[in-house]
């Protein structure tokens, strides 16, 4: 079938997930990319252009595009037993040994791990975990969950809720009423004249505090939030943010849910972002790099405490009556295992460390002066440059401008996918882990090109 084929049945049938639908559907948004292989670093699409994916798909593809070992691992088991399900106690080799990998290397004091889909899916579980853990051990009302504006959590009906985005979800009837917003932790916007970053923090957490005192702690049962803010704007804490927030929590009996999606499995440098900012996590979530998005998995890591409550709650309240049809997929698990021996072999959060600081540093530097930048920001390989029209001021551009997709549009045009971020002016970066320093040079010589031609 030829190309123009293809892009007329995808017009007519496709639904596109985050895509203006008229101006796709009148062309105006010309026509679908068609994206046929990959290789480390690079997409080509149908007409061979190449493209330098900066943002490792959606910052999944962590170990690059046509690893064979991961493709051979996910041939043999599709050959082997292409599916079973782990109802009623039913396993497979590559689910045991992924789940018992899981548990040993998650950050806290992990127990169990719920396989799902997507980290909208895992998410959900997480919301209904809270609920079932506060029915067992008798705080029916504890069932609140906090969450922070400019957090992305999914977008199905509770994880889009929890996602402090209301953009992603007008006029589609959330947010569900168990959800409840708090302040983002932002220095650069936040910040009050002469407040120093660790003062910022304790305000973020006595806001907290004095949210689910006004809330009631009884009527609350978890906090989730990203180690390192993602598609909010790529924003890491600001110092002493998790020193703060914790206590509150620990106060209130609030359980902490880390939403590793994006930060799991290397990006920051370290295995996980809980780590890397001393996070000790009740439940955690994981999607997008336990597979390098090879096969749609992702998990809830499920922490000992909770755990507990639900295997002594079981000869009153019966069997754990959750669980998908497609939970611990075999050849999911089999994709895992073969992605996590890259990610452990090659010692992929030492390269997001070492070539992370590496781009952190090439950012500034070629960033930071130029008269339309605010800030830029990022830890390991995730990071962020973002655009305003007064730097003295602090003024954001008329969002009519679309400064950051032009941007964006801008480094397309040159052979660089780097993302618009939703919210504000922001190109955002988050490069495969196993980028290189001279792959890192080419991104930001791209990245820098574009953002002088639309100046
Ligand atoms: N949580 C975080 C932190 C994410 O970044 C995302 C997706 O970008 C999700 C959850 C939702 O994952 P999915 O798109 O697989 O449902």
């Amino acid at each position: 079938m030829n190309i123009t084929e293809i892009a007329q049945k995808d017009r007519n049938a496709v639904l596109h997930p985050f895509t203006q639908l008229k101006d796709f559907a009148t062309g105006k948004l010309g026509d679908p990319t068609i994206v046929e292989t990959g290789k480390g670093i690079r997409i080509q699409d149908a007409y061979g252009k190449q493209l330098i994916d900066g943002f490792a798909g959606l910052y999944c593809v962590n170990v690059g595009y046509g690893r064979t070992e991961v493709a051979d691992a996910i041939s043999r088991q599709a050959h082997r037993l292409a599916y079973y399900h782990s109802y009623a106690a039913h396993t497979t080799d590559e689910l045991a040994i992924l789940s018992d990998r899981l548990v040993k290397m998650a950050p806290g004091k992990m127990s169990k791990v719920f396989y799902g889909m997507s980290g909208s899916d895992a998410n959900e579980t997480q919301a209904k975990l809270v609920w079932y853990y506060n029915n067992l051990r008798g705080k029916p009302t504890k069932k609140k969950i906090i969450s922070r504006e400019r957090g992305y959590h999914g977008c199905s009906v509770v994880s889009g809720s929890m996602t402090g985005m209301s953009f992603y979800h007008d006029h589609m009837d959330l947010p569900f009423s168990q959800i409840v917003h708090t302040g983002v932790p932002h220095y650069y916007w936040g910040a009050t004249p002469g407040e120093t970053e660790i003062e910022f923090s304790a305000r973020r957490a006595e806001e907290l505090d004095e949210l689910i005192e006004r809330l009631g702690p009884d009527n609350v049962g978890a906090f989730i939030a990203e180690p390192v803010l993602g598609t909010g704007g790529i924003t890491p804490p600001p110092k002493g943010y998790w020193q703060a927030i914790q206590p509150v929590l620990r106060k209130h009996d609030v359980l902490l849910i880390a939403d590793e999606v994006i930060t799991g499995f290397g990006r920051t440098g370290s295995m996980f972002g809980s780590l890397h900012y001393g996070i000790e996590p009740d439940l955690i979530t994981v999607a997008k790099g336990l597979t390098s998005a090879y096969f749609p998995l992702s998990a809830a890591i499920v922490g000992e405490k909770v755990y507990q409550v639900m295997e002594d709650g079981a000869d009153r309240v019966g069997a754990f009556s959750h669980g998908y049809t497609y939970s611990g997929h075999p050849i999911g698990a089999a994709a895992a295992n073969a992605v996590l021996d890259i990610v452990e072999t090659e010692d992929l959060p030492g390269n997001a460390r070492e070539v992370g600081a590496f781009f952190q540093d090439l950012m500034k530097e070629k960033f930071s002066q130029l008269p339309i930048v605010g800030e830029v920001r990022g830890v390991g390989l995730m990071g962020a440059v973002e655009f305003v029209a007064d730097r003295d001021h602090r003024k954001r551009f008329d969002p009519a401008l679309k400064v950051g997709a032009r941007i964006s549009k801008a480094a397309r045009d040159r052979g660089l996918i780097a993302r618009a971020m939703p919210h504000g002016d922001i190109l955002g970066f988050a490069p495969p882990l196993v980028a290189t320093k001279s792959e890192i040079e080419e991104i930001v010589a791209i990245a820098e090109a574009a953002v002088r031609a639309v100046l």
